[in-house]
């Protein structure tokens, strides 16, 4: 249970300076549970609070634990420098959140995104002490052959590692097609390994983290959903 003035709500929940978020209370525009409440100093409970926002209603949370479905063509970097940001893909009260992707998916990877404005969240899951494992389906140039999976299994060494690098497991899917698991997430991790092993690849998806699939949100290509608690334990 906390209380907090709405004043401070709206704005710990991204939608402006304090000064902004009083004129928006006071012109009429903020429900409270679906009740307009024009006196910003009124003091609210956030257990369960939905706060309406020009007719749009966003339940009131203290961070932010979302999963983007990644389409290509959009970077993870806050600046990025050739496609539009993921942060785009969002609300724009999470980008003054200061909500970041977890870790980084190339700009033409889709997938699994976690994005969070929770600080230790974000450093906790992208520690390299931790070995979640990540699912990736890589479409391949040349064909799977079973010395390229074996191979993949046994390690690659890419250049700027001082150990091979080995996938946890990776499966053949299809002709081109092959499911590969990582503990670690080194840069271009997936299409250095497949290039060291002498193949290329041409489209990657992340399925999966831990135990969340992304089949299980039922998210699309371009949308997010918020994560809640027993779906942020699966990140293990
Ligand atoms: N490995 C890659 O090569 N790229 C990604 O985006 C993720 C893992």
């Amino acid at each position: 249970m906390s209380k907090l003035s709405l004043d401070r709500i709206l704005q710990s929940q991204g939608f402006g300076s304090r000064k902004y978020c009083r004129a928006l209370i006071e012109d009429g525009d903020v429900a409270i549970n679906g009740e307009v409440e024009d006196n910003y100093k009124a003091v609210v409970e956030t257990d369960g609070l939905v706060l309406t926002v020009f007719d749009e209603d966003w339940p009131y949370r203290e961070r932010l634990y979302i999963a983007l479905n990644k389409p290509a063509g959009y970077e993870c970097s806050r600046k990025p420098s050739h496609h539009p940001a993921v942060l785009t893909l969002l609300p724009e009260q999470f980008t003054w959140r200061e909500v970041q992707p977890v870790g980084r998916l190339d700009h033409d990877t889709t997938g699994l995104l976690l994005m969070s404005d929770d600080g230790a969240f974000i450093h906790a899951q992208s520690s390299p002490k931790r070995h979640v494992p990540k699912v990736y389906q890589a479409t391949t140039a040349e064909p799977v052959t079973p010395a390229l999976v074996e191979q993949l299994l046994a390690g690659v060494q890419l250049h700027d590692e001082p150990a091979p690098l080995a996938a946890v497991t990776c499966v053949q899917r299809g002709e081109h097609q092959l499911e590969i698991v990582l503990e670690q997430g080194k840069y271009h991790q997936v299409k250095r390994m497949l290039a060291a092993a002498g193949n290329h690849c041409t489209a990657l998806h992340r399925s999966q983290i831990g135990g969340l699939t992304l089949d299980s949100l039922g998210i699309k290509e371009g949308q997010w959903c918020y994560l809640d608690q027993s779906q942020l334990d699966l990140l293990v």
